[in-house]
């Protein structure tokens, strides 16, 4: 699995293609991912405690992992705030980080 809970992604296929999110979810099995504000459908839930109406809400469904690619938060990169291919470097103590393909900087997953 290329990306993980919390990266910034744009999303490449799809009805939701050019959408960015956050990732709230990995489902490496599945190979998909939920991502904030992408992909909603309507929910119908039962009256419960919660949600003493019961009715519809909306919540986001997964996606597949394959239509989604890094952004590269980069300001001085010509692809700063867009999904890019990305690689791996290890650094010296061994970590493995990602990094943009582009201009090689760090990715980095938001708190
Ligand atoms: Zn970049």
């Amino acid at each position: 699995m290329h990306v993980r809970r919390n990266d910034i992604i744009q999303v490449t296929a799809g009805d939701d293609a050019g959408k960015t999110g956050k990732i709230l979810n990995v489902m490496t099995k599945q190979n998909r991912v939920v991502v904030e504000g992408v992909n909603y459908i309507q929910k119908h839930v039962k009256r419960s405690e919660k949600n003493p109406q019961g009715g519809r809400v909306q919540k986001e469904a997964p996606i597949s992992a394959s239509n989604v690619l890094l952004i590269c938060q980069n300001k001085n990169c010509e692809k700063n705030g867009k999904g890019v291919r990305t690689g791996s470097k290890f650094l010296e103590n061994g970590d493995k980080i990602r990094v943009c393909y582009k201009c090689g900087s760090e990715i980095v997953a938001s708190e």
